[in-house]
C-alpha cells in the first residue's frame, strides 16, 4: 500500500493525484494542535482550516478515494505530523510515501528528515498550485543587487503571456497602472454588499474548546461565512468578477468605516488552502476583461492580477530564498512588546481601533489595513518583529509562514534592510486621512502636530527617521525626509521628539 500525505493546506482535488482511484493508495490528513500553541490564535483561523479539511476529506472519500483522516481529539492523535505519519504506516504496511512540496520551511526539512529515514521509496512532488517554482526568483535576479517586485512581474506576465499583445507589448502600453488606482471611496455611494456563506461548524467549535487551544477573537461557528470548498471558493470568485472587479482597481489602496471588504476579492484563504488555482483566477478575471472591455477597464484587472501573480510569487520567492534567517532579520533592532489595546482595540487612534476591532470580529484585514495601519503603527513604535509575526500569523484566516513572513518583517516593517521594499513604507495622518475617513471619527486632529490633540502618527513618524537615521539614512528614497528634518528649526524638532517619548512611554502602562 502507497501512503500520500495532504497538508492541511493542500486541498486542491484538480490535483494528479486524484484523477484516478486507486484501493493500494492510502491518503492520510490530519488536525494536529503542532505550532498552534505558541499564541491564542483567531477562533476563525482554525475553524476555517479544519473544516475545510474535513469538507476535502469527504469530497475525496465520496469520490471512492481512501482516506485516513485524523481528528484533533481521536485519541491515537500524537498531535505531531511526524509521529501521526510513522504510526499510519506501520498500521497500514506501507511500501511507499509521496508527499506534496510542502510550503512551509519547517515543514519541508521535517519531511525531508523524515524520508531520509525511511526504508521504503518516497517521493516529493509538486503540489501543481504556483505560476513559480521555489527558486525562480533567485534565478531570476542571480547577480543583481537587490530583488524587485516591478521586474518579477513583468518577467511573469512575459512568460506566462498574461496581457500580452503578440509583439510581447502590454496591453495598453504599460505595465502598471498604478496612478489609475488611487481613488478615495466617495462618501455618499453605498458600498458592496460581500458575498458571505453560511455553514454551521458548531461541532469544530467544540472540538476545538475541548482540544484546550486557546483562541481570541469572534466566531459564529453556527453561521460561518467564509468560502470552504473548491465550489464555493469558484463562487466567491465569479461574484468578485461580475460585481466587485470593476471598481477593484480603483478602490484597492482605500479605507472606510463603512466596509470591512469594499473591492477586496476575500480569496486569499482560498487560494491559500489550495482550494482554487492562481492560474484558474487570472485566466478568468482576463476572460472577463476580454468579454466586458465596456464594463472593465484595464487599470481595475491589472491591479488584481499584480497581486496574484506579481505579489504573491514574489513573496513566495523572497521567501524560500531567504529561508530560514529572514525569521530573525531585525535591521532596525525594534524590541518593543506588543501593546496591550491589540487584543481589544481599546485605543482613542480610531484607525488603529476600528482595524482591531474588524479584525477580532471577521478574522481578517484587506492589504492596505494590514499596511498602512498596522505594519505601520508597529515600525513606527517599534514593536518588534517577533510580536508583529506573532499577531499577523495568528490573527488572520489566510496566515501562513510562507506569504505572512515577508509582507511583516519585509513589506511592513523593514526588518530586512530592504530585500523586499526599496525604502520603509511609514505614514503620518496625512496619509492616513487622504486614503480614508477614520480620522473624521477620531478623537485626535490629523492636521495637528505638537498640541495635546495631534495625532500621535505625525510625531511618530519624525521619532521613527530620527532614531533611526544611521540605518536608514543610506537609502536614497528617504533623502528628502532627512532633507525636511534636518531643515526644521531645532526646537520643533525637540518637540516632536519629546512628544513621541511620551506617547511611546504611555503604551503597556
Ligand atoms: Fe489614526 Fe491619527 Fe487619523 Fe486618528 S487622526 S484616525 S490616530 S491617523
Amino acid at each position: 500500500m502507497k501512503l500520500r500525505l495532504i497538508l492541511s493546506d493542500q486541498l486542491n482535488t484538480n490535483h494528479s493525484w486524484f484523477k484516478q482511484q486507486n484501493d493500494n493508495v492510502l491518503y492520510l490528513m490530519m488536525e494536529t494542535k503542532e505550532n498552534l500553541d505558541y499564541v491564542r490564535q483567531h477562533k476563525q483561523k482554525l475553524l476555517a482550516k479544519f473544516a475545510s479539511m474535513r469538507l476535502f476529506a469527504n469530497q475525496l472519500e465520496s469520490q471512492g478515494h481512501k482516506i485516513c483522516y485524523i481528528h484533533l481529539n481521536d485519541k491515537d492523535n500524537e498531535q505531531n505530523t511526524g509521529w501521526n505519519l510513522l504510526k499510519t504506516m506501520e498500521q497500514n504496511r506501507i511500501t511507499a510515501f509521496e508527499y506534496q512540496k510542502p510550503d512551509n520551511y519547517d515543514t519541508d526539512v521535517e519531511l525531508k528528515q523524515l524520508c531520509d529515514g525511511m526504508d521504503i521509496p518516497t517521493t516529493m512532488v509538486s503540489s501543481e498550485h504556483f505560476f513559480t517554482e521555489r527558486n525562480e526568483l533567485s534565478t531570476f535576479f542571480a547577480g543583481k543587487k537587490r530583488p524587485r517586485i516591478e521586474s518579477y512581474y513583468k518577467h511573469l506576465r512575459k512568460k506566462h503571456r498574461i496581457f500580452m499583445y503578440e509583439d510581447g507589448e502590454p496591453y495598453g502600453g504599460k505595465w502598471i497602472y498604478l496612478k489609475d488606482n488611487k481613488d478615495i471611496f466617495p462618501e455618499k455611494s453605498p458600498p458592496p454588499v460581500p458575498l458571505l456563506f453560511h455553514h454551521n461548524l458548531a461541532d469544530i467549535e467544540k472540538a476545538i474548546d475541548e482540544s484546550g487551544i486557546e483562541c481570541t477573537g469572534k466566531a459564529n461557528s453556527r453561521d460561518f461565512v467564509w468560502p470552504l470548498t473548491r465550489n464555493e471558493a469558484m463562487e466567491q470568485l465569479d461574484y468578485f468578477i461580475n460585481t466587485l472587479l470593476p471598481e477593484y482597481g480603483k478602490y484597492q489602496n482605500t479605507m472606510t468605516m463603512r466596509s470591512y471588504t469594499l473591492f477586496h476579492s476575500r480569496l486569499s484563504f482560498a487560494l491559500n488552502q489550495k482550494m482554487i488555482n492562481p492560474r484558474e483566477v487570472i485566466d478568468k478575471v482576463c476572460e472577463a476583461y476580454e468579454n466586458k472591455h465596456n464594463t472593465i477597464s484595464l487599470p481595475q484587472v491589472e491591479a488584481f492580477v499584480r497581486k496574484i501573480l506579481g505579489y504573491r510569487e514574489y513573496m513566495r520567492g523572497i521567501y524560500w530564498q531567504h529561508m530560514p534567517e529572514y525569521r530573525h532579520k531585525n535591521h532596525l533592532f525594534a524590541k518593543r512588546t506588543l501593546p496591550d489595546f491589540f487584543r481589544d482595540g481599546n485605543t482613542d487612534m480610531n484607525c488603529i481601533k476600528q482595524v482591531i476591532k474588524q479584525n477580532l470580529n471577521e478574522g481578517w484585514l484587506h492589504h492596505i489595513q494590514r499596511q498602512a495601519i498596522v505594519g505601520n503603527f508597529f515600525m513606527l513604535t517599534g514593536v518588534h518583529p517577533d510580536e508583529a509575526d506573532t499577531w499577523f500569523s495568528s490573527m488572520f484566516v489566510d496566515a501562513n509562514e510562507w506569504t505572512q513572513l515577508p509582507n511583516t518583517r519585509g513589506l511592513s516593517q523593514f526588518a530586512d534592510a530592504g530585500i523586499v521594499g526599496s525604502k520603509p513604507y511609514a505614514f503620518s495622518a496625512k496619509y492616513i486621512s487622504k486614503i480614508s475617513d477614520y480620522c473624521n471619527h477620531c478623537k485626535y486632529n490629523k492636521g495637528k502636530k505638537l498640541t495635546p490633540d495631534a495625532c500621535p502618527f505625525n510625531a511618530l513618524y519624525w521619532h521613527f527617521y530620527h532614531r533611526n537615521r544611521k540605518r536608514l539614512s543610506w537609502i536614497l528614497r528617504t533623502k528628502n525626509i532627512y532633507e525636511t528634518w534636518d531643515a526644521m528649526e531645532a526646537k520643533t524638532r525637540q518637540a516632536y521628539l519629546k512628544k513621541a517619548d511620551a506617547f511611546l512611554v504611555s503604551l503597556n502602562q
